[in-house]
């Protein structure tokens, strides 16, 4: 499912003393079933970005088009366009709610009105797709681990068989085994043909996951390449402010990986 920016810009409280620009002439396509990483330091339109890719803000100007819907035109079925991507925002498991497992999972393909046989199904994929065991069902939310908590809130997007998953800071605060659990199960599901967008501060998760990175400052995209040769910009990233050790340790690491990169230079937009 691709998604297509055209050079979006995105105002807060638009003609008011307090209007502010959160995106600024952003274009980027995210081709279908991509992964893709979005780094930059905090206030740099992360968030506002992410909501434009899941449909829950409509850009000031510009245009987004999510699997070919132009999502800023007023006639758009955004509720349908929303339901092609799960997004998991920063510490979901504080939204879990429901008194089961299985009612937490249930909940958001009832909710769109999908057959009970069918979400019982979903209910069970899902669960399995983030390594949760049938035993859990009947338990509550509140008595799993952190980790699990974690992979629960996120088994209640899959439910809703999303084509394109954005995570917002998908590791933190988890532990070494929480990270590793949560890292393997989106690439599992990045290599089961799910498009992936991951928002992190950690350029260790992103240089797991992502062959292409994103770094946004003040509003604007700044680079876009593969992640190596991203990485490789170690000034650049320092200058934001972004772990410049870290990226000259993951150049070493992407290159004992022997990762091919695309004939693709990285572009860097001009500040
Ligand atoms: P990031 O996710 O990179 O931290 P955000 O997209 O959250 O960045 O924010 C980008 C800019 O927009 C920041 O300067 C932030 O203060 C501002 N901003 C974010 N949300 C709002 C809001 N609801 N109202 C006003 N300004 C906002």
């Amino acid at each position: 499912m691709p998604v297509v920016l055209d050079n979006v810009s995105f105002v807060y409280h638009p003609g008011t003393p307090h209007a502010w620009r959160a995106l600024d002439g952003v274009s980027l396509t995210l081709d279908d079933r991509e992964a893709v990483g979005v780094i930059g330091p905090t206030g740099s339109g992360k968030s506002t970005l992410v909501q434009h890719i899941g449909a829950l803000l409509r850009p000031t100007s510009g245009r987004v088009w999510i699997d070919g819907v132009d999502t800023s035109a007023r006639r758009a079925d955004l509720r349908a366009v929303r339901r092609k991507v799960g997004l998991v925002f920063q510490y979901p498991e504080h939204q879990l709610f429901a008194a089961t497992v299985r009612e937490e999972v249930a909940f958001g393909p009832r909710n769109l009105g999908v057959p009970e046989a069918e979400v019982e199904e979903r209910v069970r994929w899902a669960l399995e797709a983030v390594g949760l065991g049938p035993e859990l069902l009947d338990r509550s939310p509140f008595a799993l681990s952190g980790g699990q908590a974690r992979r629960l809130a996120l088994a209640g997007v899959l439910s809703m068989r999303p084509q394109l998953l954005v995570l917002d800071e998908p590791t933190a605060g988890l532990d070494p085994l929480g990270r590793r659990e949560m890292l393997d199960l989106v690439r599992r599901l990045h290599e089961g043909g799910m498009g992936v967008v991951l928002v992190s501060h950690s350029m260790d998760d992103v240089a797991e996951l992502v062959g292409r990175v994103i770094v946004l400052d003040r509003g604007r995209v700044v680079l876009d390449g593969p992640a190596r040769e991203v990485f490789h910009r170690r000034q650049e990233l320092a200058a934001l402010g972004l772990d410049a050790p870290a990226a000259a340790r993951l150049v070493d690491l992407l290159r004992e990986r022997g990762w091919p990169l695309p004939g693709q230079a990285v572009t860097a937009a001009e500040a």
